[in-house]
């Protein structure tokens, strides 16, 4: 009955429920849940244990029902198994806390994370303390807005150790969740397993440390693991929405997360924005045509997150109706999700990025001297706009092209004003890429 990969549909709705829940609730509840291998006509799923079966239901049946399909008889095509191997875990002295495995989003690897000029810096400075932890950054900071990959970059660094450093010991978790591990180990009194447990690690990545700001007796117990951690060259990396100075914690604290590199992650360009879009397209087994996708990376650009659940509405019409994602389907699928620019001043540098998308040539190529079509073509239509939208002089524009004279300019505004007058589908790109150097 199910005519999709039973994986593709768990990991659609994955990518779907994630932009509903709150990311504590993702990792306790959702991301434990794995899809079983076996079951022809239904979603086979195995969970660690009933609550996490009956919380799935109870919350997101109706969701469910928009990816699983339904059974003649009403019910939705989904079976639970229960994971019995986890239930009757004797506990030893030194287990450790609850939160020991390391829960990890399995589609946050470095390989699923896009570079461009608004995060490479911080990619790359994750890459390094995963591949020499201790010893390169310590602590990294990773700061940014909301839905720029703080949580992907930070699960990225744990995926890499896990793979590259394997006997390492490594802890991963949310701020909310090291509160809560208080809580309990207090409640328990096993503060001591706790701490010992803590401070025993060579890495331990935090992730939203804001949450820590006004939890003052937290504060302390995460400052004293800090310490402790750092003294013994033991890795930190945290994430967080501000950097450490915008945040209200203790002077003690904020002064040690300073310590090592505070690295921000930018809203992506345009650029960024199509590369992720055919990404996570392709990872969701859906085609979208080139020209579609900078439709939508024009209209949502400042949150990956959204970038992913046009994707997921997207990926959910065209299984559900058939069709092929044409314009038309976007504006009708994703209606409010599409945003419009605010003001932005027109620089030949956002020019070329935007028209080297539009026509998929690389920006060092539309500044060159190749006079290959695909390409000439290309830079004439960034010098038309460069005239068009900028109050520069000809000669301050055309060097800004690297190096060419004012008649080369001239030359490629008057052809293409020409061309314009007859040639529809280019009137239609200039217009795309007008929309979006200017709104
Ligand atoms: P944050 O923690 O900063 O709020 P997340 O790490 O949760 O953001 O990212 C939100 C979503 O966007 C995730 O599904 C993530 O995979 C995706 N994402 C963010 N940045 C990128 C990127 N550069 N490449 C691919 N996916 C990204
Ligand atoms: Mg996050």
């Amino acid at each position: 009955m199910l005519t999709k990969n039973q994986a593709d549909i768990w990991s659609d709705f994955l990518a779907y429920i994630e932009e509903k829940c709150s990311a504590a609730e993702f990792q306790n509840w959702i991301a434990p849940i794995q899809v079983a291998e076996n079951g022809a006509d239904e979603l086979v799923l195995r969970v660690p244990n009933i609550f996490v079966q009956e919380y799935l239901l109870a919350n997101y049946k109706k969701d469910l029902a928009g990816f699983v399909p339904v059974k003649t008889n009403g019910d939705l095509a989904l079976k639970f198994i229960i994971s019995e191997e986890i239930k009757k875990q004797p506990i030893l002295e030194e287990a450790p806390p609850a939160q020991d495995n390391l829960k990890l989003n399995p589609h946050y690897t470095f390989e699923n994370f896009i570079e461009g000029a608004s995060n490479q810096f911080v990619k790359s400075a994750a890459l390094g303390v995963a591949s020499h932890p201790g010893k390169s950054y310590n602590p990294l900071f990773i700061h940014g807005g909301v839905g720029l990959g703080k949580t992907h970059l930070l699960h990225g660094i744990g995926h890499y150790v896990r793979q590259h450093h394997k006997k390492l010991k490594i802890h991963c978790i949310t701020t909310e969740g090291f509160i809560n591990d208080i809580v309990d180990n207090l409640k328990n009194k096993s503060m001591d397993r706790m701490k010992r447990f803590y401070r025993s690690l060579d890495i331990l990545l935090v992730d939203d440390i804001q949450f820590l700001q006004s939890r003052l007796n937290f504060e302390d117990e995460f400052c004293n693991t800090f310490e402790s951690l750092i003294n013994q060259n033991k890795q930190i990396v945290i994430t967080s929405d501000k950097p450490p100075s915008q945040l209200k914690l203790s002077e003690r604290l904020v002064a040690r997360m300073e310590w090592g590199l505070v690295a921000h992650v930018g809203a992506p360009d345009i650029e960024t924005r199509v590369a992720i879009l055919q990404h996570k397209a392709e990872l969701r087994g859906i085609r979208i045509p080139h020209k579609v996708a900078f439709f939508i990376a024009e209209h949502i650009f400042n949150n990956v997150r959204q970038l992913e659940g046009a994707i997921n509405r997207l990926s959910a019409f065209s299984r559900h109706m058939g069709k092929e994602v044409t314009e038309e389907v976007v504006e009708t699928t994703l209606g409010e999700l599409l945003q419009h620019n605010p003001q932005k001043k027109v620089s030949v540098d956002n020019i070329l990025h935007c028209v080297g998308t539009l026509f998929e040539v690389r920006v060092s190529d539309l500044r060159g001297s190749s006079r290959i079509k695909t390409v000439a073509f290309p830079r004439q239509v960034a010098m038309y706009l460069a005239k068009e939208l900028m109050t520069d002089s000809l000669m301050k524009l055309a060097s800004a092209f690297g190096g060419k004279t004012h008649s080369t300019l001239l030359h490629a505004w008057k052809k293409v004003s020409q061309q314009l007058q007859s040639d529809e589908t280019l009137r239609k790109q200039i217009e795309m890429a007008r929309r979006n150097l200017e709104e």
